[in-house]
């Protein structure tokens, strides 16, 4: 039998500062999902003459070769590698980018509470500026930190201590909402109190496993 998830009991008096990641836990993740699994491929074959099934065998293999590092997120990094505009496709699909359920009125919330909110995305700078064009999730944050300012990703735990010299804050009153099970991990060791793992990514990917965290599929579960 699998263990039961924790479910969040959040003290918002206790909290101060809210860092959040983009894309999974303020977004549909199946945007992304799609356009590497999908959209890259199909890109990679007709430039190079390539059937889809090889293409798609090729861009996984090298995905997979960099999971976990900063290139993973880096669109210059597969612009280069790939030969193909990466950014300038992305953009080309905008209108598909969503918002899940309920985040909207989750920021409004915090402000209203006058916590400061920070995202913190590994997403490279040219990704976080479209997705901030076709959604109005920016308006809501004090600051917005591209991990690739730092050259880190958020699997390296020495990110939260370089936050601190953009968006200072006491770990012991900061909240981190993430779906990366790594990022989570690392906040953890760091120091950070209050940790949740964002589970539902998308209505069209699998929830993720949040093995020991606590964890929440819907805003209505943690609306302050
Ligand atoms: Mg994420």
């Amino acid at each position: 039998m699998k263990p039961a998830i924790n479910r969040p009991h959040i003290n918002w008096s206790e909290i101060d500062t809210v860092l959040l990641d983009m894309d999974g836990t303020l977004l549909d993740l199946h945007f992304d999902w799609h356009f590497w699994m999908e959209v890259i491929p199909q890109a990679y074959a007709d430039k190079n003459n390539l059937t889809l099934t090889t293409a798609k065998t090729l861009i996984h293999d090298k995905i997979h070769s960099q999971t976990g590092t900063l290139n993973w997120y880096c669109l210059d990094y597969w612009s280069q590698t790939l030969d193909l505009p990466i950014a300038a496709l992305k953009r080309e699909l905008k209108h598909q980018i969503k918002v899940h359920p309920e985040v909207i009125t989750f920021l409004k919330r915090l402000k209203a509470l006058n916590k400061t909110v920070v995202m913190v995305t590994n997403a490279h700078r040219d990704s976080l500026a479209v997705k901030l064009e076709v959604t109005e999730i920016g308006d809501y944050f004090d600051t917005l930190i591209s991990a690739h300012d730092f050259g880190m990703p958020k699997e390296d735990i020495a990110i939260w201590s370089e936050i601190q010299r953009v968006s200072p804050y006491d770990p012991a009153k900061t909240l981190l909402i993430d779906d990366n099970l790594h990022a989570l991990t690392t906040a953890k060791t760091y120091g950070i109190a209050h940790l949740l793992c964002a589970t539902f990514v998308s209505p069209k990917l699998d929830k993720i496993d949040p093995k020991a965290f606590t964890a929440f599929e819907r805003y209505s579960e943690i609306m302050p």
